[in-house]
């Protein structure tokens, strides 16, 4: 049985999370952590207790982190300490943020990955692909999400450019076209075109479930890992 913590507990994330995690028989939901502040601190909802104490990460053996870049900056010290590892979700996180989390995973495994979706992560795998050959295209991309995303453009779509750009193409990542509106999950569109053709890769994402089913994947694979960064396709198709 594999022991998590979910940070985010009672976000949007954090609570779909938990409801799948509580339905597999892989995993106990040990704790849940949100800020000092919230109201359900210290209650125990559904079994699982909220927390604002990180340091009860000790009785863990998996972080699964979808909370704020703050909070995974704190919450990934405290992993170090104790050698426990992280699929990390939260999005947004600054330069120098993401190179901590770099020097950590030095320490312990860490997934980290803007998208957690298998289909995404295919998305991902086939754009890599298209973009090794349709040299000359211009590229276009766009994303659409729900109006309390604090971060544009999303994670996905700067993950999206990064691996278009890997294939010598050149993105600006102020470029990419970010809608917010009403409770969109997270739609993701990048046009190839051609003075001949145009080329769409589309995702739509139809629940939340899309991501906390990889983060519990994700989960269970990481806890067999040795230190190290972890990518979202190292999960899927490794
Ligand atoms: P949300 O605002 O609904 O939830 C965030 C939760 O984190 C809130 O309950 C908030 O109180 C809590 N929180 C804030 N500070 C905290 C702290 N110090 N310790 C613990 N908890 C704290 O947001 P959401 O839609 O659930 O998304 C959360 C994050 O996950 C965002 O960064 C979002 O972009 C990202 N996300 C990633 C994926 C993915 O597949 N990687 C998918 C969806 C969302």
């Amino acid at each position: 049985m594999i022991r998590v913590a979910v940070s985010g507990a009672r976000g949007r994330m954090g609570q779909r999370i938990i409801a799948l995690a509580r339905k597999d028989s892989a995993l106990e939901v040990r704790l849940g952590l949100e800020r000092k502040d919230h109201p359900d601190v210290g209650k125990s909802i559904d079994g699982v207790a909220v927390t604002d104490s990180p340091v009860r990460l000790g009785d863990c053996d998996c972080l699964i982190d979808f909370s704020s870049p703050e909070a995974t900056a704190e919450n990934v010290s405290y992993l170090v300490e104790f050698k426990k590892c992280a699929v990390i979700g939260t999005t947004g996180l600054d330069a120098g943020e993401q190179s901590n989390i770099k020097e950590a995973s030095s320490v312990i495994p860490i997934v980290f990955a803007p998208n957690m979706s298998v289909g995404v992560n295919l998305v991902f795998k086939l754009l890599r692909e298209a973009a090794a050959v349709l040299k000359g295209y211009s590229v276009d991309i766009e994303e659409a999400h729900h109006i309390h995303k604090k971060d544009a453009p999303s994670g996905t779509a700067k993950k999206i450019a990064q691996l278009i750009n890997s294939q010598g193409f050149n993105i600006n990542v102020e470029d990419i076209k970010s809608i917010r509106e009403n409770e969109i999950i997270g739609d993701h569109k990048v046009t190839f075109e051609s003075d001949v053709d145009k080329i769409e890769f589309t995702h739509s994402a139809k629940t939340r479930d899309i991501f906390a089913q990889g983060a519990l994947v994700a989960a269970k694979w990481v806890v067999r890992k040795p230190p190290g960064l972890y990518s979202m396709e190292d999960v899927l198709f490794e």
